[in-house]
């Protein structure tokens, strides 16, 4: 490895790359890298650090997540030809049911071309009896693996920076110089200080705990009770911003987003009167699940994460907040490959290339804190969640209506849109004057609106 000014910091044939994390952004960095650099005629090696193993069942091969993979991921994905096979799907999500204290109502997809899949990130939840699952993370992993990477299943220990590279170093062999590292550790606290000693302008994301549990069910009693539907819930409960039950195949994985969520939380949610109605009467929803956790999800990104010879992607660096953690991945991968790959590796290339990219996603999570405000308010509304109601209703029901409101709730519940967007459509004049006509007809108490229609036929006569 020759040494050059940081300007010239670039990949030549034969540079070496070492991709920390396997998951997600560090798959789609690979797997884009590879790609970008066979079509630029570029030789490089690339090995890719991977602490867990996926085709394990249970916490060790899990990368603890709700597994929505947003349509426009999966139509992204399409687009350079990265089809996500069928065995991976556990369901297809067609609808979102919505529920709230105040009734439920079902939002089809806006457009018959858009499908949600869910997956799992590992093989499987605890306790699972079934081995030949394949989740996500494990595709992935090993189609950069069958693309060219090479995947070396240890846990990064050190990173060491010195004139002409970065060491990386873990447990089991000697330690490997490398041309340029990416961090993809997610928010692995340990793995992202020893980052910082490499990237000193870098501060860490902030982050809170979210929840989620599995519960196993068998495939009729889903398709009766949930169908291919993801069941939302707005309901007036304390620091939970986000609850929903995603149906996948034999299982129903639970998940909440919030500030803190603790047990106390959980009970109260899953013992809400909304929550049991999606289960079979005797189900016994109460008993502790096998497979539960308290995930670390985004709430701030990071700032600053690259220098030169380094680059942080997905939840490492930048995500989008509460939503489509999967999309705010490819999308800061791919940037971050293009970048190394045709443009350089010196901190004032990603500064160039990459900032932009993070930063407009942190713009967009601006605009997603403020939607998450207006949600909260809906939420402790029980006259607002019945005007969104009869409104999403109407909308439903009425063929050839414009479905604006079931659009922006549908786009704010699957990520698959960016919150600008959402809150442009959100504000629309046509809407707006809907929601308000909805709420104040939906909220006139029954026994006034009749008297008042008796009256106006009385005068009538
Ligand atoms: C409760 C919850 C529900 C969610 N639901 C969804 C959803 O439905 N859809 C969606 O799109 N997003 C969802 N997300 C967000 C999504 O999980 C993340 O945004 C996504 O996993 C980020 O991918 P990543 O590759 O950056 O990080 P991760 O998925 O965390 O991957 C990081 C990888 O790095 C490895 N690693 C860490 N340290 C080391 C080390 N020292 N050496 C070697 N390897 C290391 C880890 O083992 C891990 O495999 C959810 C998040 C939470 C918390």
């Amino acid at each position: 490895m020759s040494v050059l000014a940081p300007q010239d910091l670039e990949l030549t044939d034969g540079s070496r790359i070492g991709v920390v994390g396997g998951g997600p952004a560090g798959s789609f960095f690979s797997y884009y890298a590879l790609e970008y650099a066979r079509r630029f005629g570029l030789e490089v090696e690339l090995d890719i650090f991977e602490a867990k193993d996926f085709t394990r069942i249970g916490a060790a091969g899990c990368n603890h997540c709700g597994g929505i993979i947003s349509e426009t991921l999966v139509q992204d994905l399409a687009t350079d030809g990265l089809v996500i096979p069928s065995d991976i799907i556990q369901r297809t999500i067609s609808t979102y049911t919505l529920h709230t204290e105040q009734g439920s109502r079902v939002i089809r997809t806006p457009s018959d071309e858009h499908r949600i899949a869910s997956v799992f990130r590992g093989s499987g939840p605890r306790g699972c009896l079934d081995t030949s699952l394949n989740g996500f993370d494990n595709y992935m992993l090993e189609l950069c693996e069958k693309n060219g990477a090479r995947v070396i299943r240890e846990k990064v220990t050190a990173l060491e920076r010195s004139e002409d590279g970065i060491t990386v170093g873990y447990a089991k062999s000697a330690a490997r110089k490398y041309d340029l590292v990416v961090g993809a550790v997610g928010l692995s606290n340990k793995t992202l200080d020893l980052f910082k000693t490499i990237c000193p302008a870098y501060s860490l994301p902030e982050k809170t705990r979210a929840y989620i549990s599995e519960f196993m069910m068998k495939p009729a009693n889903i398709e009766k009770s949930l169908g291919s539907s993801m069941h939302v819930f707005l309901l007036d409960l304390p620091q939970i911003t986000f609850g929903a039950l995603i149906p996948k195949y034999n299982y129903v994985t639970l998940v909440l987003l919030g500030r803190d969520i603790d047990k106390d939380v959980v009970q109260n949610f899953v013992q809400s009167a909304q929550v049991r109605s999606c289960f079979p009467a005797d189900y016994p929803i109460d008993r502790i699940a096998p497979c539960q956790c308290y995930p670390y999800i985004n709430i701030k990104q990071g700032k600053h994460a690259y220098a030169n010879r380094v680059v942080l992607v997905g939840d490492s660096g930048s995500s989008k907040l509460y939503k489509n953690g999967i999309g705010a991945a490819l999308i800061t991968a791919k940037a971050a490959a293009s970048t190394a790959i045709f443009e350089g590796i010196s901190e004032k290339h990603f500064e160039k290339y990459y900032a932009p990219v993070c930063r407009d996603l942190d713009r967009d999570n601006g605009v997603g804190k403020l939607i998450f405000r207006i949600t909260r308010i809906i939420q402790k509304s029980s006259i607002i969640k019945r005007g969104l109601l009869h409104q999403v209703g109407k909308e439903q029901s009425i063929s050839g209506s414009a479905l604006r409101l079931s659009a922006v709730l549908w786009d704010t519940f699957t990520g698959s849109s960016g919150y600008r967007n959402i809150l442009k459509r959100f504000l629309h004049p046509g809407l707006l004057l809907g929601l308000i006509g909805s709420t104040t007809r939906s909220n006139v108490p029954p026994f006034n609106r009749n008297s008042h229609e008796k009256q106006k036929a009385r005068q009538a006569l």
